[in-house]
Order: C-alpha cells, then sequence, then structure tokens
C-alpha cells in the first residue's frame, strides 16, 4: 500500500495490529419495504451493493435530495414519499443491476474472472463509446439521474480548478486530525 500511496502512511502508521482492522464484506441487498405509512428506505437501507463503482455514498445523497424533494412538493406525506422513491426507482434499479453484473469481475476469486477484467475489460475501457459509458458510470451520471431531481450537470471547469489545490491540503487536513486525535 505504501509503495502504491506512500501518502497513507500518517493512517498505516497507526495501524499495529490486526484488531485495529475490520475486514470489509460486500453484499446485494434491496429492500422489499421502501416505503410505509411514515416510513421511507434510503441510502443503503434501500440499495447495498458491492463497492466497483464507488456508488454507495453518491446514491445516498442523491436519495436524500430526493427525499427533501419530495417533502416539499407533495400534498401529503405519503404523496411526498411516493414522489421521492419514483424519481429515484430507475436510477437504483440500473445502479443494482449494472454493480451486479460486473461484482464477479471484480470480487470473484476465480483466475478466468479477473483475466477478463485485466485483458479485455481494461483495455476495451479506453476505447470509445466504452471510456464513455465508464466515465458516466463511474460519475454516477449513467440513467441520467439529475433531471428527475431538478438538477444540473457539475460544473466540471470549476470542480477541475479547484481540485489540484485540494488534493494536497486534504491529506493535510487529515494528518492533522489524527495527530490531535
Ligand atoms: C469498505 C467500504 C468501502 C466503501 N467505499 C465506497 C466508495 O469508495 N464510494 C462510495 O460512494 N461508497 C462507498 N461505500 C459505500 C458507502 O459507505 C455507503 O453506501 C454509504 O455510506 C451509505 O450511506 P447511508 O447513509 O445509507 O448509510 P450509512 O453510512 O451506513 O449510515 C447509516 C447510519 O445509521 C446509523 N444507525 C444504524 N442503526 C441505527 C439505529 N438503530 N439508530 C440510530 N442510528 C443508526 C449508523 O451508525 C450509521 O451512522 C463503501 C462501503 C464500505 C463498507
Amino acid at each position: 500500500m505504501l509503495a502504491l500511496w506512500p501518502d497513507t502512511r500518517v493512517i498505516l502508521d497507526r495501524i499495529t495490529n490486526r484488531d485495529q482492522l475490520t475486514f470489509a464484506q460486500y453484499a446485494h441487498r434491496t429492500t422489499q419495504r421502501l416505503v410505509d405509512d411514515r416510513f421511507i428506505a434510503i441510502g443503503d437501507a434501500w440499495h447495498s451493493a458491492s463497492p466497483q463503482l464507488g456508488q454507495g455514498a453518491n446514491m445516498a445523497l442523491l436519495d436524500a435530495w430526493s427525499l427533501s424533494r419530495g417533502l416539499e412538493e407533495g400534498r401529503t406525506l405519503a404523496e411526498g414519499l411516493r414522489l421521492a422513491t419514483s424519481w429515484r426507482r430507475d436510477h437504483v434499479g440500473l445502479y443494482q443491476w449494472v454493480t451486479a453484473l460486473f461484482t464477479p469481475l471484480y470480487q470473484s476469486d476465480k483466475a478466468w474472472h479477473a483475466a477478463l477484467r485485466d485483458h479485455l475489460l481494461a483495455p476495451v475501457s479506453g476505447i470509445w463509446p466504452a471510456a464513455q459509458i465508464q466515465a458516466q458510470l463511474m460519475s454516477g451520471l449513467f440513467g441520467f439521474p439529475l433531471a428527475p431531481l431538478g438538477l444540473n450537470l457539475p460544473d466540471y471547469e470549476a470542480l477541475l480548478a479547484s481540485s489540484s489545490s485540494a488534493s494536497s491540503s486534504t491529506m493535510s487536513a487529515i494528518a492533522s486530525s489524527l495527530s490531535h486525535s
């Protein structure tokens, strides 16, 4: 890990024995009880998945936004909850399906799954239209989730302009908070 990403030393140096680590386990689950009287499931409580697309936090935030908008726009609580889930259902279903499709390539112990990923998927992912599709998938934008929520695409130019200074300052902030805990 240190060889690949030396900046993580501030975190790794604090790990001295195995008891400090938790073994990560992943599961695909989609709740059957999504909405009920005065009840809604959002985020992982609605849809958990294995992490290769890195979308769990993003999806949870979109669900929360949808809930807030549904509560604003619904004439009753029940209608607000129904609107919130209806705006998110297609996107959640799509990502649950795509993630399940990719899971064997990233999580399986079988050598041919890894070979398929490294020797077919990796080179193909640099070629049009696979590169564009992959970028959409990894940014959470596959399936056009923003329009139903009344949201616009991020301002990528502004994000890019601020990202180079942000990455080094983020690492300093983590180091500083660890040394004070
Ligand atoms: C190892 C690992 C790596 C991951 N990597 C990524 C990544 O790179 N990118 C990404 O987007 N996602 C990643 N995820 C997924 C992401 O962390 C989750 O999808 C996201 O945190 C879901 O948010 P949530 O608010 O729905 O649930 P959570 O973040 O799990 O929040 C639920 C909260 O409810 C609290 N809670 C539980 N029960 C009760 C109760 N009875 N009363 C009160 N509080 C309660 C919990 O303590 C917790 O704080 C990863 C997950 C794991 C495990």
